[in-house]
């Protein structure tokens, strides 16, 4: 159930900022009750939903003229700041409404010649619906609970069961100048109503105050989802699907999704949710049929694409996964040919990519060109499943025409939410850091981020590993594992497959040093080495090279050697054997998996500030050799300290080296004794 949030204490302390000025003060509420509605994800997600207020404002000029502080484009509601609500002269945006009509273009471009401020994002593609309305607070969301009331055929007998006369129905046009003067003509034949329900679209309240906006918006939804509790059926059942595997169908899937294209070209990144609301969803006998009507509210269609892509498990017990996903590319193409004939000018197809895949025995997948694209459609196609479901238990959901939806995904105003620009060189790509939580394994996961990948950290300890993530944002994932346990190289790769759907990059970081002379070294301490420093790197390259090679996009691994293995230290015998040994891994796996496209390459890295190398053994090592700690640090070809930066510098380029593999790259500083050629 939908719960009213508002705390006066809160909305005190907005009240505190704005000050004394009575116009900061309605903005300042304005801002509190748009983060209420954001934050509520059966309300409003991702760019969906807006919100205004209109207010009295003097110009530069000490006139006192009607402003609507109306939602940016490029904002969310659950984040928004008061920057984020542009003013608009309120008059300029009025005597439009007489017009016959008006394009997008010059909708847009009057909403801009009216900003107060002409640095300010976009009004909303909702604006002039806000400005033609007289309310002084306006709110509008997408909530689950309206949202399966508007996409009903009988929409109009449930309104007038729930709420009698109070919220008026306005049907479906498309957002912009149309929507705004019919759903204005509406009001003023029904100026009682305390909203709209716009069919197929979402829900309006309006009020004097943004709490009264506020209380009616979430009075409203708790009518509606009285009225499903009370009158809803149950949903009919099947039986669940047999558990499906996510280590072997989420790799095949990504590879899938990319047609032609070469192994530079980016695969999506997945986001799986599973749960028993989409387990329950999944078994409904009319769940296909269900996937083929449509979206729950248009502007979803960018994010998500319609329909989804269905997975069965005899589709992936038959090996037709990329079959499937050709099928439905040529479905999507035959949508393009059908529609855009008729549209006003020229389309260029999208990547006809689906934004998400429902998988029985799995989950729902978010598929996107990067971690938080697929989070958003993984959250959308959630919502959707909620409103289909509520929407079939009282009647049935059926959501704007193919036509319709067309015109919405490839609508330029819409098109612009999705941002431009190229994109980062790594956007998409996963790339997995064992020891990611170290100094070395941490600057390399920070490195790979920054050219915009998708990093997986693996590494022992909960609570460095905790703080790493932190580090590292809300699209980063991480397991805390022990590589020395059994089957940890799968477990590692595994999770980060249920993360972001694959891999592209393995950095095989994790390592530590054992030391002892070799001729006195107890048998125990060498193999506890192998154990990490050899066989660590062994496992979870095999569970690495099997994922890429379902992708068959070919990938990269990486491997952290040491100067060790080239050039051992007296008393390193137990570190360097294993090293060694890993070096010759990063020949033979180059040699074998060459013919994949997955280049194999190595750092031979030395003397860097990190687990291995602390303060207290760097001063030992250094007053041993009678020079202070700088002069140890710095002691090499080009007497500079080398960081952990610049490993994970090295560790870039490799991965960048399109024509390099079977290499081990020296990032010491320069020291002949260890170099390799
Ligand atoms: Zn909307």
């Amino acid at each position: 159930m939908i719960e009213n949030r508002w705390r006066d204490d809160e909305a005190s302390a907005f009240l505190a900022k704005a000050g004394g000025d009575p116009t900061d003060r309605a903005l300042a509420l304005r801002v509190y009750t748009s983060r209420l509605i954001g934050n509520d994800p059966d309300l409003v997600m991702h760019g969906g939903g807006n919100t205004s207020v209109k207010v009295r404002r003097r110009d530069l000029l000490g006139r006192e003229i009607d402003v609507l502080h109306v939602k940016g484009s490029g904002w969310d509601l659950d984040t928004i700041e008061a920057a984020g609500l542009p003013g608009v002269r309120l008059d300029g945006l009025r005597e439009l409404r007489p017009l016959e009509r008006l394009s997008d273009e010059d909708m847009v471009n009057m909403q801009r010649c009216n900003l107060l401020d002409s640095t300010s994002p976009n009004p909303s593609v909702e604006t002039l619906l806000h400005a033609f309305l007289p309310q002084a607070v306006i709110d509008h969301s997408h909530a689950t609970a309206m949202l399966a009331l508007a996409n009903q055929p009988e929409a109009a007998r449930f309104m007038r069961e729930i709420y009698g006369t109070r919220v008026a129905l306005v049907p479906y046009v498309m957002p912009g100048f149309a929507l705004a003067k019919l759903a204005a003509d509406i009001y003023d034949a029904n100026p009682h109503v305390e909203g709209l329900l716009l069919v197929n679209h979402g829900h309006f309240t309006f009020g004097d105050t943004a709490r009264q906006a506020y209380d009616r918006m979430i009075q409203h939804v708790t009518e509606a989802e009285t009225y499903f509790a009370k009158h809803g059926k149950s949903a009919p059942k099947g039986s669940p699907a047999k558990t499906q595997d996510a280590s072997l169908v989420l790799p095949t899937l990504r590879g899938a999704l990319v047609a032609g294209g070469n192994e530079a070209t980016a695969m999506p990144v997945l986001d799986l949710r599973q749960g028993t609301v989409i387990d329950a969803f999944f078994a409904r006998p009319d769940m296909a049929e269900l996937a083929r009507r449509g979206v729950a509210t248009p502007d979803h269609v960018i994010r998500t694409k319609c329909p989804p892509l269905i997975l069965t498990p005899e589709i992936i017990a038959s090996g037709s996964i990329a079959a499937t996903v050709e099928a439905w590319r040529a479905n999507y193409r035959a949508y393009f040919d059908r529609h855009a004939p008729n549209a006003k000018e020229k389309k260029t197809m999208l990547t006809p990519m689906p934004g998400l895949a429902w998988i029985p025995g799995l989950g729902l997948v978010g598929i996107g060109a990067t971690a938080s694209a697929a989070r958003i459609a993984a959250d959308l196609g959630e919502q959707t499943l909620r409103v289909m479901t509520l929407a079939e238990s009282i009647g049935s959901f059926r959501p704007i025409a193919e036509h319709d939806l067309f015109d919405m995904e490839y609508w330029s105003l819409e098109q612009a939410k999705l941002g431009k620009g190229a994109p980062a060189p790594y956007a998409g790509r996963i790339v997995l850091v064992t020891g990611g939580a170290g100094a070395i394994g941490l600057a390399t996961a920070q490195a790979f981020k920054a050219k915009g990948a998708n990093v997986f950290i693996v590494d022992r300890d909960d609570a460095t590993l905790a703080t790493a993530l932190k580090g590292l944002g809300r699209d980063a994932g991480g397991l805390a594992l022990d590589l020395c346990a059994e089957d940890a190289g799968t477990a590692a790769v595994a999770a980060c497959i249920r993360r972001f759907g694959g891999i592209d990059i393995l950095v095989s970081n994790a390592g530590a040093a054992w030391t002892g002379d070799i001729a006195s070294l107890p048998d125990a301490t060498l193999r506890q080495s192998f154990e990490l420093n050899f066989f660590a790197h062994q496992a979870v390259a095999q569970a690495a090279v099997a994922v890429m090679k379902a992708q068959g996009r070919g990938g990269n691994l990486l491997f952290n050697v040491s100067k060790q293995a080239v050039n051992p230290g007296k008393g390193f015998g137990a570190y360097g054997l294993p090293k060694a040994a890993t070096f010759f891994l990063v020949k033979q796996y180059a040699l074998e998996q060459g013919a994949d496209g997955i280049r194999v390459n190595g750092i031979n890295a030395d003397r860097i500030r990190s687990g291995l190398l602390t303060e207290d053994f760097v001063a030992s090592r250094a007053s041993a050799r009678g020079i202070d700690a700088e002069t140890y640090m710095a002691g090499n070809l080009l007497k500079r300290e080398v960081e952990a930066k610049h490993v994970a510098e090295a560790f870039v380029m490799l991965a960048g080296a399109s024509r390099t593999t079977g290499h081990v790259l020296t990032v010491d500083g320069g020291n002949i004794e260890a170099s390799l050629r």
